[in-house]
């Protein structure tokens, strides 16, 4: 096994059809057949020669071909990709088929997703607390660490020692800590979830999905559901992913180090915004020693604030100069959003800072600015 930037770099070199070198973007929805070798569907025993031979591209195309060895290397499994994440923790809900699924704060659409489920099938969705009452062999524990959107840590090995002990299976939503940041796998995660759309796509201009297993059997039926749920990642889509792979590594270490040290600042200077600044959320603010345990490589990007009022973070979003204001999280441009604009369940005076690869010098002082602003017009 190479290090990360390398793999990013390499691990698809084994899925070169011409000299190019950088991958062509392959737009054909079909691919002729070999005349030389007509093997009828019906005599196959695998499906890998897809990755040599497409077929047809939502069973499989060249770059979603790439992708996924470039993720099975870097996330240490076998990695199917998926048009969304939303997508790929819907296949791991058909794939695995539920009676329960246990989760706390997460994601909504995977909440809906679960919804869904139970309003056509009966599906019943407990909260973590229900463990030890309700679980059993085949559940599905889904939590998700680092949790959107605060941007702080709950201790996988417990979850998965309680999930374990029930005969359920947890599924880890890593989406928030991509490695180099956290390995889910070594707190005992069976199954591990990442939205693409976020760091590996890092550009805010692609949507894609990928669940890690550890059996290759599993990916083997996941990819064979797959072509049936119609929810391959498409071929644009992963061209931009492919290309956004080879630079991840600089992004992520860069905006973790930066969310850090915004989390720092903020933290550290929070009486400078009395009647502003009321809490600022981070992993790397918490104190439990599982936190840093967990987070090996370094912190989630993502860290939230809150102020002391809702008209506050109305005009704090507007003074920010270096902060779009929108959804989303994972790109190089930094982003901030009053999440009351999307989550009527949430802290409504809680502002999400998603940090991108901006000088975080520049970032603290817009940051700075806009609070006192904020302040003076308060006062
Ligand atoms: C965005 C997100 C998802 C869903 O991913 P999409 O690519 O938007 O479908 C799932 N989990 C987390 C933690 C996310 O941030």
């Amino acid at each position: 096994m190479v290090d990360l930037a390398t793999a990013l770099i390499h691990a698809d070199d084994k899925d070169n059809r011409v000299t190019d070198v950088a991958p062509p973007i392959n737009v054909s929805t079909t691919f002729r057949y070999d005349e030389n070798e007509l093997i009828p569907w019906s005599e196959r025993e695998s499906f890998e020669f897809m990755d040599e031979t497409p077929i047809y591209s939502r069973l499989s195309h060249p770059n979603s071909t790439r992708l996924e060895s470039v993720f099975s290397e870097i996330l240490e499994g076998n990695a199917v990709v998926y048009s969304s994440g939303v997508a790929a923790f819907f296949a791991a809900m058909v794939h695995y088929n539920p009676k329960r699924v246990f989760m706390g704060n997460s994601y909504h659409g995977c909440q809906s997703v679960v919804k869904i489920l139970g309003r056509n099938y009966g599906v019943e969705r407990y909260m973590l607390e229900d463990i030890e009452e309700h679980a059993s062999k085949g559940d599905i524990v889904h939590i998700e660490t680092p949790v959107n959107p605060y941007g702080t840590s709950v201790d996988i090995e417990s979850f998965a020692r309680r999930a374990h002990a029930k005969g359920a299976l947890l599924l880890v939503d890593s989406t928030f800590a991509p490695p180099p940041l956290q390995y889910a796998w070594k707190f005992g995660a069976d199954i591990i979830l990442h939205s693409a759309t976020k760091y590996f796509g890092g550009h805010s201009d692609l949507l894609s999905g990928v669940l890690v297993v550890k059996d290759p059997g599993v990916a083997a039926q996941l990819r064979n559901d797959r072509i049936y749920l119609g929810t391959n990642a498409s071929n644009l889509e992963s061209f931009l992913l492919l290309r956004s792979l080879r630079t991840y590594e600089l992004r992520i270490n860069k905006q973790s180090q930066s969310a850090t040290q915004i989390a720092k600042y903020l933290h550290e200077h929070q009486k400078d915004f009395n009647g502003v600044l009321s809490a600022v959320y981070h992993s790397s603010l918490q104190t439990e020693q599982y936190v840093k345990t967990q987070l090996e490589g370094g912190y989630t990007p993502v860290l939230s604030i809150t102020l002391s009022t809702k008209e506050q973070c109305k005009s704090f979003t507007k003074k920010l100069k270096f902060f779009h204001h929108a959804t989303s999280l994972g790109g190089v441009e930094s982003l901030v959003e009053w999440r009351a604009m999307t989550d009527p369940n949430v802290d409504q005076t809680l502002i999400r800072i998603s940090v991108g690869c901006e000088s975080a010098e520049d970032l603290i002082n817009d940051l700075v600015n806009a609070l006192h602003e904020v302040q003076d017009a308060t006062t």
